[in-house]
């Protein structure tokens, strides 16, 4: 696989210093991909870092390209660039650099999309509950001609430290006025960070075991009737899977199928 820089950043913006929307645009063809998927973007350790992050001991390999993977969050109809939302991990290898990007500078894109977390495998009647500290891929989804219209419910409950780091927020609350299918429950857990904060406070959790969930569908989410997806933090995912293990929901598998379908950032 070539190691050349096959891309560039075409917009970039910072939400706040640890959140940086990215937009990439590839030299070829953008590939083919669902939304929900995933590509890689890669860097030279010889790219500065950002001067939020922590400094780098021992230095990177300054020829060596540091690649990581990233959930797309633009549409899968718009054929130009990818869109990334990616959260700075002051000691990482590649997002202090990729925070670092300018508009212009040249990038390394994967060739190829892969993942399973798309809505491919989701019954068409069953209402879709998607929780997250990754956003990405749920954007992509409602990017993608989704059916907010349908007969089934769709939540998205995001998760975050402080209301700043709740990105594309409004956007969500847009969605939320437009369709009364459509519900948007943020939830912050460092409260005292962000005093000012009128909103739900805790974890993800919270709106299953509170009946938020229940009472916007109308009735307990089962297996049969809900696609729960979980995506970015594995303690919050595995969190909630514990839970929504007690009440009968499984992963979803190739092999197996199941009505959690799970896309963990790190281990
Ligand atoms: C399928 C998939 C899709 C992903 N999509 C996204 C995405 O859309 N946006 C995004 O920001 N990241 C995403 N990630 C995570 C991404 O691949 C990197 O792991 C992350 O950006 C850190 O890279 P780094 O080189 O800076 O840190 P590294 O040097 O690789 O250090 C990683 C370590 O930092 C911790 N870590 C990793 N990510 C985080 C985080 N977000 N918050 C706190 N600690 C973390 C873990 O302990 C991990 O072992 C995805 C991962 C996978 C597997």
């Amino acid at each position: 696989m070539s190691n050349e820089m096959n891309a560039t950043v075409t917009r970039r913006d910072e939400i706040n210093h640890g959140l940086l929307v990215l937009q990439v645009t590839p030299d070829d063809e953008l590939p083919p991909f669902v939304a929900g998927q995933y590509t890689v973007l890669g860097l030279p350790g010889s790219a500065s870092r950002s001067g939020y992050a922590d400094p780098e001991e021992p230095p990177a390999d300054p020829d060596k390209i540091i690649k990581r993977a990233y959930s797309i969050a633009s549409s899968s109809l718009t054929g130009e660039y990818l869109e990334f939302y990616v959260a700075l991990v002051r000691t990482g290898a590649l997002t202090p650099r990729l925070f670092a990007a300018q508009v212009g500078d040249r990038i390394w894109l994967g060739k190829r999309v892969v993942g399973m977390f798309t809505l491919k495998d989701v019954p068409a009647d069953n209402h879709f509950v998607a929780t997250g500290t990754g956003l990405a891929p749920y954007l992509s989804m409602l990017r993608s001609a989704y059916e907010f219209d349908s007969s089934g419910t769709t939540i998205v409950c995001h998760a975050a430290r402080v209301s700043w780091d709740l990105g594309y927020r409004s956007d969500l609350e847009g969605l939320a006025a437009r369709y009364p299918n459509f519900h948007y429950l943020p939830i912050i857990d460092e409260s005292d960070r962000d005093p000012k904060w009128q909103g739900e406070v805790g974890y993800v959790n919270r709106f299953f075991s509170d009946g938020t969930i229940s009472s916007l569908l109308g009735h307990d989410p089962t297996p049969s009737d809900t696609s729960v997806f979980l995506c970015g933090n594995p303690l919050m995912v595995d969190g909630v899977m514990e839970m929504l293990g007690e009440e009968g929901f499984t992963k979803h598998t190739r092999r197996q199928p199941g009505s959690l379908f799970v896309e963990e950032y790190w281990k």
